[in-house]
């Protein structure tokens, strides 16, 4: 789960991390007030989305007045900005933060990841800050420093001095970084983040570390033992197809294609998807159907599926290990009773009792197109999608 920034850097700032002073506003006036409120006479508006690259966008802009400020945010409020990071659709902007601008002299890459291959939280940065780290890593690799850090012992000040050293950082200032590096790492492990990132992180022109940007990542699976990080959730900002599937418990990824997916166990969606693309069609989404596969989440996940106005084709992949594939054949057969889908429905079936599944299928009438391996499931559902519907006849049930 994705967070705004003013909820980061306020989480940050608990941890240590030095942030301008800012404010949150839900309208034009109230960006005034704000700024009235926080004194000075330079602001930055941000428009708060979960997406990076607004400065680019226009979603970051410095202000001299009030009156400023009120016009920047009215151009922000209600209009969706589009980023590198949110697709063509962009997000929308309900919010904006302004914050005291500050002169700085250096801006400096921070980021935290979950590293994979070491298992372990790795540190990146770098001193060419300001830019996105992929533009980094392109342009100026040689700059960029990694870290990982031992869980047993979690981030030493030796290695987060070690980090400041290899930066750049003035040795008067090596102390604040170390506290910087030090709480992002406390934030990370203690809140169950899988992402922090701070670009930029400056040095202002009076010597301070400052974090100008912040973003975290929470992982979902811990969420339950957070409940005031889970709080922050901004379903504005997400996917409303997302959103409604883990509203519902089911894990559900949408993706641009027509071939709608409903499969149990995310090894075998991801198997599926890329058999699809192997077939020459396109995925509509991932879904993961859990285990189980009673008729309830089968019609739960036809429901979910259909609501995407691409899905042309609907490819049901299920394998039974521990499940019956009697018991998912009815299950499917009563989900497309219940709620008919006016696309062509592809049902692979395999594993315990696939025999009486299948039968089960062919006696419902339904005109369900059947499939015994994966490759041959996909070739029917991208051949589905492709040939005209109305030859291949649709899923309705007379009332
Ligand atoms: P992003 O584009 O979504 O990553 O948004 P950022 O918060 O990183 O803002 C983009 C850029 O605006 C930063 O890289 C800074 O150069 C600039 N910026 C942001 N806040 C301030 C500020 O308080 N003072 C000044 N001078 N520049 C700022
Ligand atoms: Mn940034």
């Amino acid at each position: 789960m994705d967070i705004h920034e003013y909820q980061a850097k306020e989480i940050l700032a608990r941890f240590g991390v030095t942030v301008p002073p800012g404010a949150l506003a839900y309208s034009p006036e109230q960006a005034a007030y704000r700024a009235r409120e926080l004194g000075g006479d330079r602001w930055v508006v941000k428009a708060q989305v979960h997406a990076g690259g607004r400065g680019k966008a226009g979603g970051v802009k410095l202000c001299a007045s009030e009156h400023e400020i009120n016009e920047a945010s009215a151009v922000m409020f209600g209009s969706r900005i589009v980023t590198h990071q949110t697709g063509p659709e962009g997000k929308g902007i309900y919010r904006v933060y302004v914050e005291a601008a500050v002169p700085f002299t250096r801006e400096i890459y921070l980021g935290l990841v979950l590293d994979r291959v070491s298992q372990r939280v790795m540190i990146v940065a770098s001193s060419e800050g300001g830019m996105e780290i992929e533009d980094i890593s392109a342009s100026r690799p040689d700059s960029i420093v990694r870290s990982t850090v031992e869980p047993a012992v979690g981030l030493q000040e030796f290695q987060a001095r070690e980090i400041a050293f290899s930066l750049g950082i003035p040795a008067a200032m090596t102390q604040q970084m170390v506290r910087t590096l030090q709480g992002c790492y406390r934030a990370f492990r203690e809140l169950d983040a899988t992402m922090v990132e701070i670009n930029p992180l400056v040095i202002t022109a009076d010597n301070r570390i400052l974090a100008l940007d912040a973003k975290m990542t929470f992982d979902n699976n811990a969420l339950f033992r957070h409940p005031a990080i889970a709080e922050l959730r901004d379903k504005s900002q997400e996917d409303p197809r997302e959103s409604s599937a883990a509203d519902r418990g089911l894990n559900y990824i949408g993706l641009s294609g027509n071939i709608g997916c409903i499969v149990n166990g995310a090894g075998l969606a991801m198997a599926t998807m890329d058999t699809i693309k192997l077939a020459g069609g396109e995925p509509a989404n991932f879904l993961d159907i859990g285990g189980g596969a009673t008729p309830e989440r089968v019609a739960k996940a036809f429901r979910l599926v259909m609501s995407d106005s691409n899905v042309q084709a609907i490819l049901v992949n299920i394998f039974a290990g521990i499940n019956r594939c009697d018991w998912v054949a009815e299950g499917v057969v009563q989900a497309l009773q219940a709620n008919p889908v006016d696309v062509p429905v592809i049902v692979r079936l395999a594993g315990t009792n696939v025999e009486e599944g299948l039968k089960i299928l062919a006696k419902s009438g339904l005109p369900i197109i059947r499939a015994t391996s994966l490759m041959e499931a996909a070739e029917r559902a991208v051949q589905a999608w492709r040939s005209d519907r109305a030859l291949l006849g649709k899923v309705r049930v007379p009332a």
